[in-house]
């Protein structure tokens, strides 16, 4: 997510459920398909099942994904907690709730004074359809994506959140540590959000359970070994590792 390295590592199984099963690489790009998903297995046996995104409904994720920046996923989730605790948690509600009260509810998640706003205003975008999440984002997904990139505070590391765990779309998710784990890895050179999400759709399945669990599996290896300073010799990537060979960023 956009804002931070702090992510959601608690998984929660309500939602997602195991990839992995009967993928086959497009035939296109075989050459290139062997590492992302050498890598994918390596790390899907090393970490195991992810299960991302702990949230209990579509529109959770969303409220998740939109107050994620800046902070942790622990005040995300309290402030989360603090308006289903106060009956706002819905399109309607929110729509239709002052700013100082939801600045009450989601002031944990830090920029107070943005986030309420932000919030607010998407959730009235959604009122456009009816509060319908599914009238939302049944349309064409280039659609939705550049209506949730044209809502305020939605970069593209959001707006690919919210496709791909609040509304089933295989669309790959990058953030600072796919970005820090492929340029080590040499795969790319490139700090671009969207020639960085490129690379992996033109070498992965499109897949939306292997999306999710990769994101999370990277999320995972970025947290624990591939850290600012990595813990290479623990890497199960290591055998595959530009950085690693050459001590070279
Ligand atoms: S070998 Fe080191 S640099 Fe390469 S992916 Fe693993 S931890 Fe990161």
């Amino acid at each position: 997510m956009r804002g931070g390295l702090e992510k959601p590592s608690p998984p929660n199984a309500r939602l997602f459920s195991s990839p992995r099963q009967g993928l086959s690489p497009p035939p296109d790009s075989r050459g290139s398909v062997d590492a992302a998903l050498h890598a994918y297995e390596k790390l899907a046996e090393r970490f195991g099942p992810q299960h991302w995104w702990p949230a209990e409904s579509r529109f959770e994720v969303i409220v998740g994904a939109l107050l994620m920046q800046q902070t942790t996923w622990r005040n995300v989730a309290t402030a989360i907690a603090n308006l289903k605790r106060a009956g706002l948690l819905s399109p309607t509600r929110i729509a239709n709730a002052s700013i100082p009260e939801l600045r009450r509810h989601l002031r944990i998640a830090g920029l107070y004074r943005s986030k309420p706003q932000r919030l607010k205003r998407f959730c009235q975008r959604l009122m456009d359809f009816g509060g319908d999440l599914d009238g939302f984002f049944r349309r064409d997904v280039r659609l939705v994506r550049e209506d949730l990139l044209a809502q305020e505070g939605v970069g593209p590391e959001t707006a690919d959140s919210i496709l791909l765990y609040a509304s089933d779309t295989p669309t790959f998710l990058v953030d600072a540590y796919t970005v820090r784990i492929a340029r080590r890895l040499g795969w790319i050179a490139t700090d671009t959000y969207e020639e960085v999400k490129a690379w992996f759709e033109a070498r992965l399945p499109r897949d939306l359970r292997l999306y999710r669990e990769y994101h999370a599996l990277l999320v995972a290896h970025g947290k624990e070994i591939c850290r600012p300073r990595p813990r290479c010799a623990v890497c199960p990537l290591n055998d595959t590792c530009a950085y690693y060979r050459t001590g070279r960023p």
